[in-house]
């Protein structure tokens, strides 16, 4: 017998414990709604309410959900081979995405190694860079450079290199120790600067820290354009850039955690791609799969794949490192299916348009009196609310704007979950315009009944 949705939300409080929830609040007013199915940028629940998937499912749907061509390579696969040992074996789903990741990014990069997860692959850049120095005569190098408002997953490595309070700081003992330097959020610049007249100061405190310790660090971590999950803030090419320079001149590894951006997010396939750069190690996953099966990779140059290539006596130069799943297949065949259908879309012009009509969409939201800045990346929007508006003064976490706005959005249609005190808008790529106004709408009205414009 069908269970009815008071049984089944019952079930689900008593048996599962959710990801960054509160489960107190949830029993609360704050119950999980049950989704039944989804059909492109909708999901519906399991009383035929449809819901905009507006962050695309935690930032990993790019094409629709529940799209033709991915449900037939999914099945297509399980029909072969679902999964094998990815050490002594290998498949050719698993080759021809590797070669199409280099191809695609121009062999920038050069050797990609497969995981499962965007926080096991940033596990693994941390431990080929360390590994590396380690292996090539500088094992003095062993620090890593994090910003503050950094987010690069929740294990216990990735938290280490994060550097958001709220989640991170009361791990604190059981982290490695690593040098934070300062968040590029030009908003709310540390250093008092304003965007326009910005000289890259927050830089230069990263160059200071290099300057002074560049004999024990191995490498630097940073979220390319955007710190997400720290609050949607974004910042300028010209950081990356210099800081690449920088790297260069200090021997500095540079790991750029494409996990959020990658896969045309801002635009192009990678975001270090705007700032004309190549980094030494790059980590993606979500948008890899379409947000279909957990697949992550981590990819390098030779100059780092070539130090752990030899054949030593005491086999100390492998990378011991390896997940049950690494090299899935099914979520190989997956992504390879998505590239194609990437570059059939010429998805490069095809989010041209999407963008602009963001941008355009945007404009009515600066002149609300509790909006503080709005920022687009590409296909990433974001709108920071505070309570005063000439002083920048923020909201509290008990003032809880994010929360009520996203309940609002839920009885309009869309799922505007917030980010701190950030609205933010990650939708699927296939959204139409007409359906970002819609979007935008449905914004409006659930941002000015929580905090009226007048
Ligand atoms: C989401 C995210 C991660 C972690 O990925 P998971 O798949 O959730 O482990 C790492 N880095 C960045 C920049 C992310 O946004």
């Amino acid at each position: 017998m069908k269970k009815n949705k008071q049984q089944l939300i019952e079930e689900d409080l008593k048996y599962i414990w959710h990801p960054f929830t509160q489960m107190k609040r949830y029993e609360g007013d704050e119950k999980p709604i049950i989704i039944k199915k989804g059909k492109g940028i909708y999901i519906e629940d399991i009383d035929g309410n449809k819901y905009i998937d507006a962050v695309s499912s935690w930032w990993v749907n790019t094409l629709g959900h529940s799209n033709k061509r991915l449900n037939k390579a999914l099945y297509k696969q399980a029909k072969t081979i679902e999964h094998v040992i990815f050490a002594g074996f290998t498949h050719e789903p698993a080759i021809k995405l590797a070669k199409s990741l280099i191809e695609m990014c121009n062999n920038d990069l050069k050797h990609v190694f497969f995981s499962d997860n965007g926080s096991t692959a940033v596990e693994v850049a941390l431990k080929m860079a360390y590994q590396y120095w380690a292996q090539s005569g500088h094992p003095e190098k062993k620090k890593f450079v994090a910003l503050k408002n950094s987010y690069h997953g929740d294990t216990i490595g990735a938290v280490s290199v994060g550097g958001v309070d709220l989640y991170h700081k009361v791990y604190k003992p059981l982290l490695f120790d690593i040098i934070q330097a300062p968040s590029p959020y030009c908003y709310r610049c540390p250093f008092g600067c304003e965007k326009e007249t910005c000289q890259l100061a927050c830089l230069k405190a990263v160059e200071d820290i290099f300057e002074k310790e560049h004999q024990n660090i191995a490498g630097i971590i940073i979220e390319p354009l955007v710190q997400a999950a720290g609050g949607m803030i974004m910042y300028k090419k010209e950081y990356m850039t210099e800081l690449r320079k920088l790297c260069d001149k200090y021997n500095v590894l540079f790991i750029d955690d494409e996990v959020a951006m990658g896969f045309y997010r801002t635009g192009k396939l990678f975001a270090y791609e705007h700032a004309n750069i190549v980094p030494d190690i790059i980590c993606v996953a979500k948008g890899i799969t379409a947000g279909y099966m957990p697949l992550s990779a981590t990819l390098t140059t030779d100059k780092i794949y070539n130090a752990f290539y030899d054949v030593d006596e005491d086999g100390l130069k492998t990378f011991y490192h390896g997940h049950s799943y690494t090299g899935n297949p099914l979520a190989i065949s997956i992504a390879c299916e998505n590239l194609k259908i990437l570059k059939e879309m010429n998805i490069e012009e095809y989010l041209k348009p999407k963008i602009q009509k963001f941008s355009k969409e945007l404009e009515k939201f600066k002149k609300h009196k509790n909006v503080g800045d709005v920022r687009q990346c590409g296909m990433i929007c974001a709108i920071e609310l505070v309570k005063n508006k000439a002083t920048k003064e923020p909201f509290s976490y008990s003032d809880e704007i994010g929360k009520k706005i996203y309940k609002e959005g839920l009885k309009l249609g869309a799922i505007l979950r917030p980010m701190h005190n950030c609205m933010y808008f990650l939708t699927p790529y296939i959204i139409t315009e007409k359906e970002i106004e819609k979007l935008l709408n449905i914004a409006w009205k659930a941002l000015n009944k929580v905090l009226p414009n007048e």
